[in-house]
């Protein structure tokens, strides 16, 4: 162990591969492992909003590259991993599966395609991902992948019955990773956010009546901020949190261990 306290709080001279980085929370986390020192690759859909990010960055000479991948595509995250591999020099110390998506509907209505868009998108992305970094991260020697789930992946509720399934696969496939790879110096976390206050969620928390109930059953009295995930995730990259490994970490407020519902 590095007993050094400024090392084992910094990132610099690590790198790292950030999905969905162009809104809400991967936007956070990608300026979160940046400030921390790491050298940071994105990926998104759209290039526009892709380009006006770097933009960003590079005023802020934050040390960001991004391309264009749909995860939910087998081929796409294939070449995205070419690409981290060959700017990386074959090594990777990080890994955040984030980019996810959701919709509502009643079980019963949910459709053929819409099962394949969430699990794709949502949990085989993340699965193949991390399948393609293992040597990237392996031989790094010391190496986090951080998978975005959520508290819909631990408890139930109505209409959201295959975006929580997609989520808990990921809490599952991550507790499988953090004893598999262990050997290899990998560790593995989830972090499992309530309501965020994301561009995913503002039609959800346009409605004052759905939002004020929300925040009704959240002891802080009030929905998360995309960098009060990033603050997390840059945690658990940091060789500070080398024993952590294989949890899932709920960030929600207190409500999903404090409230009974
Ligand atoms: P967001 O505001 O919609 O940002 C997600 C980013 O990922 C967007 O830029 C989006 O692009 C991109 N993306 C979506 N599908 C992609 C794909 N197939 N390939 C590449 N990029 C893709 O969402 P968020 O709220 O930050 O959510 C991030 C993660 O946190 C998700 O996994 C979500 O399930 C999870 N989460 C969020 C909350 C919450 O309350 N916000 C709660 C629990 C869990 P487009 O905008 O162009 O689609």
């Amino acid at each position: 162990m590095n007993n050094n306290r400024d090392k084992r709080w910094s990132l610099h001279g690590s790198t790292a591969l950030v999905t969905g980085g162009c809104k809400g929370i991967g936007h956070a986390i990608v300026e979160e492992l940046a400030s921390l020192g790491a050298t940071v690759h994105t990926c998104d859909l759209n290039e526009l909003e892709l380009n006006q990010c770097l933009q960003q960055w590079q005023e802020l000479q934050f040390p960001v590259t991004g391309s264009i991948c749909d995860v939910s595509s087998r081929d796409d995250c294939k070449k995205l991993m070419e690409r981290v591999s060959a700017m990386f020099h074959g090594k990777l110390n990080i890994l955040v599966n984030n980019a996810g998506t959701a919709f509502t509907k009643p079980n019963v209505d949910f459709t053929a395609e819409d099962y394949s868009f969430i699990m794709n998108t949502n949990f085989e992305s993340a699965f193949h991902l991390s399948q393609l970094a293992h040597p990237l991260l392996k031989v790094s020697g010391s190496s986090s992948i951080v998978f975005i789930s959520s508290i819909s992946g631990l408890v139930g509720g109505s209409h959201l019955s295959l975006y929580s399934a997609s989520k808990g696969a990921i809490n599952q496939l991550m507790k499988n990773l953090a004893c598999e790879w262990a050997k290899d110096n990998i560790r593995c976390n989830c972090i499992a956010p309530g309501h965020i206050n994301t561009p995913l969620r503002s039609l959800v928390l346009e409605n004052k009546e759905i939002l004020n109930k929300e925040i009704s059953l959240i002891p802080l009295g009030r929905i998360g901020e995309p960098e009060e995930v990033a603050s997390l995730t840059g945690f658990l990259c940091l060789p500070v949190s080398s024993y952590i490994t294989g949890q899932v970490i709920c960030i929600d407020g207190g409500r999903s261990t404090n409230v009974l519902w």
